[in-house]
């Protein structure tokens, strides 16, 4: 009936504004969140498949909303995107992460490195400022090999001169590059060609079905052998059982990351990971 109709369009519209409401009021947090410093970096193990060691620590970002709890990045990272405040949290991101690295190089030797996520928006802006990054480490006393950024290939695909630029910047540093979600979204590979790379992290998607999906398995293998050639040293993310770490030894990839080693954990109980596998 037309009043059927109209309750359900009524409800439509309702159920779009209360969307929509929350989306406005998510974002005015965000804004209180950078201001009030709400965000916390968890870190999570990258291993050396072949040794068992532990080669560096992916740092993921938490945001400890107050009245939400904890809020995922896949939910609040494209609405920082969408504002423009990802550079700040960005910024945020890269001085915790560098200040941390400091501290667990101190403590327990070597060679180890955290990897930082650069959002394209972050990576495209002008505020992204290389040389004050590079300064602050200076400042901390920390090498630049004991970072890494992870970017995505659309990033690379239609670079322009400035992420170019700011590329090489990184790389001339020291700090390394890895090309995160390798495999999904994009099928041009002349990019690595183009620019110097250091490692291709196989995306979650390709680790899932590696048991029972030959094409997966064929696809990662594939990987392995290209990335190798290349250069590159290859990171399988979302391993999860004995049998896919089983495959991916088989097919020699080199690192891996996933639920089966450790899930991200906050900094001190990352600590204690670290302390128990020194
Ligand atoms: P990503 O960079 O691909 O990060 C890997 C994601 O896989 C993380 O989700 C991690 O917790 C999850 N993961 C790790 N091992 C496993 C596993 O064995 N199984 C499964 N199912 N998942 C696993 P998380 O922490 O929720 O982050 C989601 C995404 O948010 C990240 O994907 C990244 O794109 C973005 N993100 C996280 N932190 C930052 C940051 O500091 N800056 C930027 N720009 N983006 C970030
Ligand atoms: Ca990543
Ligand atoms: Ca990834
Ligand atoms: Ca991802």
């Amino acid at each position: 009936s037309k009043t059927a109709g109209r309750n359900r369009l009524s409800y439509f519209t309702r159920s779009l504004h209360d969307s929509a409401q929350r989306r406005l009021k998510l974002i005015n947090d965000l804004r209180v969140a950078v201001q009030h410093q709400q965000f916390e970096l968890y870190f999570q193990p990258v291993i050396n498949l072949a040794t068992r060691q532990i080669t560096k620590a992916e740092a993921l970002i938490r945001w400890n909303h107050p009245e939400r709890g904890m809020v995922s990045p896949a939910e609040f990272i494209p609405l920082a995107e969408e504002t423009g405040l990802i550079v700040e949290i960005g910024d945020w991101v890269f001085r915790e992460a560098a200040a941390k690295a400091k501290q667990w190089c101190d403590l327990f030797n070597t060679g180890f490195q955290i990897s930082v996520n650069i959002s394209p928006v972050q990576f495209q802006s002008d505020a992204l400022d290389i040389t004050e990054w590079l300064a602050y480490l200076k400042d901390l006393g920390v090498e630049e090999q004991h970072l890494s950024i992870e970017i995505t290939e659309g990033l690379l695909l239609n670079a322009s001169t400035d992420v170019t630029d700011k590329l090489l910047r990184f790389r001339d540093a020291g700090i390394q590059v890895a090309i995160d979600d390798f495999g999904v979204g994009y099928s041009a590979l002349s990019y690595l060609k183009r620019f110097d790379i250091d490692y291709l992290k196989i995306d979650q998607s390709f680790i899932r079905n590696l048991e029972t999906d030959q094409n997966d398995l064929a696809l990662s293998e594939a990987i392995v052998i290209m990335a190798h050639k290349l250069g590159l040293k290859v990171i399988a993310e979302g391993v999860e059982t004995e049998e896919q770490l089983r495959l991916l030894l088989e097919i020699g990839c080199d690192n891996g990351q996933g639920y089966l080693f450790s899930r991200p954990l906050p900094a001190a109980k990352f600590e204690d990971f670290l302390r128990k596998h020194d």
